[in-house]
């Protein structure tokens, strides 16, 4: 059995359900537990996670469920999972640290393949657990906000672009200044704290550009995001110009960036000679 996208969203509700009233509270903070997708896991992923499990479980669906904290887990019948390739691709809470600390950035990731590959993922939610705004697609039928399609910008260069710039701690200082010509081209930087919320800002034209050089950036964290970003009309590709083509794991991690049309060309060019 597929899972629908109205049941991806309703998941994504039940995660909403459970986590907005807790947003910046004491319930919501640090566990000493690390999770599998290498973070230290607080309750609030916990909470999260268990939503998603429990919705799942209640569908009788048989997946492969990827997510942040648990890994890797069939949900229902392993062999029938194994067999119809059904994946379930989960960042139970992106953003865990702005959600813990009342920041209002963050969301939940929830994205469905069919298939091995990033390229197999055909149905993706991500819903921002401050405003309730639920950002949706379907591979080859456009992306949603809400009830409205949406689509990047057509903004180039000569206009005033928003970019969010995500780099490794080791090395900065380096990496700022070998990206020296590509920054002085933006109008505004943003660093936010959930890459799938950035795509999607991308995807309804708020920002043109994310450039996310972090080694250990995520497959849990981009998977549904990615998919949104490229139905709203986007590119999504690795440091030399090439489609992501990664492995759907929950050891899958891997730098990217995302951009509008316009921006493409210069982003590849640029990076493509530097790393
Ligand atoms: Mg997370």
């Amino acid at each position: 059995m597929e899972l629908s996208i109205n049941f991806l969203k309703q998941i994504a509700l039940s995660v909403y359900d459970a986590i907005h009233p807790i947003l910046g509270l004491k319930e919501a903070s640090a566990k000493n537990q690390r999770g599998a997708g290498g973070d230290i896991s607080m309750d609030i992923d916990l909470i999260s996670e268990n939503v998603v499990i429990s919705s799942l479980e209640e569908r009788n669906v048989d997946v492969l469920l990827i997510s942040e904290e648990i890994g890797e887990k069939y949900i229902g019948d392993k062999q029938k999972a194994i067999k119809s390739q059904n994946i379930l691709i989960v960042d139970p809470v992106d953003g865990s640290n702005n959600a813990v600390r009342g920041i209002p950035y963050c969301s939940v990731s929830i994205a469905f393949a069919k298939g091995k590959t990033v390229m197999d993922i055909e149905k993706a939610v991500v819903l921002d657990l401050i405003s309730k705004d639920i950002y949706w697609a379907t591979k080859e039928k456009g992306a949603y906000l809400n009830g409205r399609k949406i689509k990047v910008s057509d903004l180039d260069f000569s206009n005033k672009c928003f970019f969010e710039l995500n780099l490794p701690k080791k090395n900065i200082f380096q990496h700022i200044e070998i990206l020296k010509p590509i920054i002085q081209q933006f109008h505004r930087m943003r660093i936010l704290g959930s890459s799938a919320l950035t795509l999607c800002q991308i995807a309804k034209g708020s920002m043109e550009a994310f450039i996310n050089l972090r080694e250990s950036n995520r497959l849990v964290d981009v998977a549904a995001g990615l998919l949104i970003l490229k139905e709203a009309g986007g590119l999504f590709f690795s440091l030399n110009g090439s489609e992501i083509d990664h492995k759907l794991s929950i050891d899958s991690k891997f730098p990217f960036v995302a951009c509008n049309t316009n921006l493409a060309n210069f982003l590849i060019n640029e990076l493509n000679a530097k790393y």
